[in-house]
């Protein structure tokens, strides 16, 4: 039984469109599902990620329109870091810029090339140029040169008032190894290694607890490799009585969810299906995908879902080849 590294994590956005250009235009991800909050479904769920949303590539946004911007703080995953190739931050830093954005930095921290910036929800994210080969492959028909793009999740980093509230869960029953530490972040890294498959919790005392509102995140997942495995993680979560959920289909993966000592909460996610499961691989987040479960309220969805832009339409719009939707 081993976590294979990050899944995905998922945070909150204020405004679709916003959260689209942003994420495709700008950081040159590729949008690979437009679907609905399966609990919430009067509301948007967008994947980003690599060609396939490979598990590791994967974030996603619940969309809030009118809620209140949250609070970053202790108690919740603080920063999404992505993986870019080595020198591409110089590229980076003006690329961010030209869209209105301030960063910090390119700094060293812990032997690796850091980008530090807000998304348009003021979401705290970095690009990191790691200290290891990054073999994934980014999504090359995106916004950005193949040999600058974003290959996946690096990190995430965990704000707790004490780290040693985080680290007993993620050594002893997650299986995460200590993996340095600068000032006061402490690496852990997932029992499989390589590429995003980092953890690092700050230690944060006196900071107040984080609030859940635009431009915070919700949750973070962590991958397995099935649902075998994911039964074995409930049963000894439950074992360590950390009041974990019963599994959910999330149509593209299964999860488990469960909050960790410290309260953020953690989902354990499958590798499987992935996001081709009701659509092809040329048209991942092309059109609004619905669970089986809620296409009876497909029409009632589309009338109060704000209508965005897709950048696939927007594309070909531009080319002359169709009309934009
Ligand atoms: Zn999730």
């Amino acid at each position: 039984m081993h976590i294979l590294g990050l899944h995905h994590v998922t945070a909150i956005a204020a405004d679709a469109q916003k959260n689209i250009d942003f994420y495709t235009g700008g950081l040159g991800l590729r949008l690979v599902k437009l679907t609905v909050n399966f609990d919430d479904p009067g509301s948007y769920h967008l994947y980003y990620g690599d060609e396939l949303g490979r598990p590791g590539s994967i974030v996603t946004f619940f969309v809030w329109p009118g809620a209140v911007a949250g609070r970053i703080g202790t108690s919740q995953v603080t920063t999404i870091a992505f993986s870019v190739p080595p020198r591409s931050l110089d590229y980076w830093s003006h690329r961010v810029a030209d869209i209105g954005i301030d960063v910090v930095g390119p700094f060293e921290r812990m032997g690796e090339q850091v980008l530090g910036f807000n998304d348009p929800d003021g979401l705290q994210l970095e690009l990191i140029e790691p200290d290891r080969h990054d073999p994934r492959e980014p999504w090359i028909d995106g916004t950005i040169p193949p040999e600058h793009a974003i290959r996946g999740l690096h990190s995430v980093t965990i704000s707790q008032e004490h780290y040693e509230q985080s680290v007993p869960l993620l050594t002893d029953i997650l299986g995460f190894r200590r993996a340095g530490s600068h000032e006061n972040r402490f690496r852990y890294e997932a029992a499989a290694g390589g590429a995003g498959t980092i953890g690092d919790v700050l230690s944060m005392p006196g900071t107040l607890p984080g609030v859940l509102g635009t431009g915070t995140v919700h949750h973070v997942a962590w991958r397995i490799a099935d649902e075998r495995q994911q039964a074995a993680w409930r049963d000894r979560l439950n074992q360590a009585s950390l009041g974990v959920t019963p599994v959910r289909d999330r149509l593209y993966f299964r999860s488990i969810y469960f909050r960790e000592p410290g309260s953020v909460l953690f989902e354990i996610a499958t590798d499987q299906p992935g996001f081709t499961a009701d659509e092809p691989r040329d048209h991942l987040g092309t059109e609004l995908k619905l669970p089986p479960w809620l296409e009876p309220l497909r029409a009632q969805l589309q009338r109060t879902l704000p209508p965005v832009e897709l950048p696939a339409a927007r594309r070909a719009w531009r080319q002359g080849a169709g009309h934009g939707r």
